[in-house]
């Protein structure tokens, strides 16, 4: 390689510290710690540039589920890449792997989500079903029903619409002046932290008459979408109520209010199915935004998936431009990525896996909650995290300055091990290959980390 003089004493920390601006970073913190520089991947583990190994149980960002470093991957990748590496995707062209691809995610959606728009990401997925909403409605002739509920905890992207749409309680914002108007927010389902006095049925009744409130407020002809993550990923691993997703689905049917599942984490194998809306909700959205396990991160890709009825009303009553693309909307090479991945799924029964190996991690895990600095353990399959209490009776948090979840994961790193930090809860969703000697690796390192942060923050009287 040709390096520049002036790099010649640069390492790649330097250069990354001295040059690179990361994605959701506190600036301050990276100044001083700078990060963790990676070289090499093989199925669930991770190289650092020091040659140290450490079992990746944070799947890269939700989302290495074939595992890494695959010799197909790549050879997809490269012979797409010489075939015909990119090819204009706007109005009516396209390349012959994007059509395939499109096919095949017809043939895997449930039900009648037989249309798809491919976009590079989660965040255009999600950004380009919020405009189908208004462009639907505006062709049945309600051009005011363009409102969208999402709920308390959720992230839907990155963009300033996605942003203003997601809300995870946590992030502060204030520098930014998202937008508000024509968005609802309802509570999270979040059943481990509900008012005390309801059972599960209850909390769920409650949930479910805050959306009917909320419609009766502002009129149904004012609400044009209702989204919501099967399981909410990042605002905490947030299971809901048995029934409740159901109960919203039959709300947003009653009041033409399209449903839109964020299947970005939850599909693709983290939970055992392709979409974990239908397979393990019970629920039939009228679109479902997807990314992530689509390619498992080996090229970015997302796509939304629309109704068979949505494309009608779209086909019919649009005779303006849906004015809303990418120029890397259905890059070729990315959906050859797409379809070797679904292969290797298929191939491997790697759904199979996910759901028999997650269901002993969710058994396995529980053991934690003895410890008694975790006041829950959740999720399901492969996507579960603990949280760390004060004290479990009250389920009070302990202050931020005591910083558990990050020293959780950093005592994990020094043992080998990489679970993600976030907020008070420590989060795992590994690639769907993982074993169960694996897991038991996993529980067994996080549980030690956990104890001897534990035996730290009572030395420095936090409990
Ligand atoms: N939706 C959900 C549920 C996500 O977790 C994420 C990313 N973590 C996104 C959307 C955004 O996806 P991307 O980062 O690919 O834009």
């Amino acid at each position: 390689m040709n390096v520049p003089q002036i790099l010649t004493n640069a390492t790649p920390w330097t250069l990354d510290h001295d040059h690179a601006v990361h994605p959701w970073v506190n600036f301050g913190a990276f100044e001083r710690d700078g990060s963790l520089v990676l070289t090499r991947g093989e199925g669930c583990h991770v190289w650092d540039a020091a040659g140290t190994r450490y079992f990746d149980a944070i799947g890269g960002m939700w989302c290495t589920n074939v595992g890494l470093g695959r010799a197909e991957m790549a050879q997809a990748m490269a012979d797409q890449a010489m075939k015909l590496a990119y090819t204009n995707y706007f109005c009516d062209v396209t390349s012959d792997t994007t059509a395939l691809l499109a096919g095949k995610l017809a043939a895997l959606a449930p039900g009648d989500l037989n249309r798809v728009f491919f976009t590079t990401g989660g965040s255009t997925a999600v950004e380009t079903a919020i405009r189908t909403v208004a462009y639907y409605h505006h062709c049945k002739g309600n051009p005011q029903k363009t409102g969208i509920v999402a709920r308390e905890n959720s992230y839907h992207g990155s963009t300033y619409l996605t942003q203003s749409v997601g809300k995870r309680n946590g992030d502060r914002v204030e520098e930014f002046r998202y937008q508000s108007e024509g968005i609802y927010h309802l509570s999270s389902p979040y059943l481990y932290r509900r008012p005390a006095h309801l059972t599960e049925a209850q909390f769920c009744d409650q949930l479910i008459a805050e959306f009917e409130a909320l419609i009766a407020r502002e009129g149904a002809d004012r609400i044009g979408g209702f989204i919501a993550e099967p399981i909410q990923a990042s605002g905490g691993i947030i299971v809901p109520p048995a029934g409740y997703l159901q109960r919203m689905w039959e709300v947003c049917q009653r009041h033409d209010i399209l449903f839109i599942a964020d299947e970005v984490v939850t599909s693709f194998g983290r939970l055992g199915h392709w979409f974990a809306s239908w397979d393990e909700f019970g629920v039939m959205p009228d679109m479902i935004a997807t990314a992530k396990g689509l390619t498992s991160g080996y090229v970015p890709l997302g796509a939304l998936l629309l109704s068979d009825r949505i494309w009608a009303v779209m086909a019919e009553g649009g005779q303006r431009w849906f004015t809303t693309g990418f120029t890397y909307s259905g890059h070729p090479v990315s959906c050859a990525v797409a379809l070797k991945n679904i292969e290797i799924m298929e191939r491997e029964d790697l759904l199979g896996n996910a759901a028999r190996v997650g269901a002993y991690f969710e058994t396995r895990l529980a053991e934690l909650s003895a410890l008694p600095l975790v006041g829950d353990v959740r999720g399901r399959k492969l996507m579960l995290c603990v949280e760390s209490v004060a004290d479990k009776e009250s389920k009070a948090l302990l202050p931020d300055e005591a910083n558990e979840s990050k020293r959780i994961s950093a005592t994990a790193e020094a043992m080998g091990l990489m679970v993600r930090p976030l907020g008070h809860l420590n989060v795992m969703s590994p690639a769907l290959t993982i074993t169960e000697g694996q897991v038991d690796f996993v529980v067994e390192t996080l549980g030690k980390a956990i104890a001897r942060v534990t035996d730290d923050l009572v030395r420095e009287g936090y409990r």
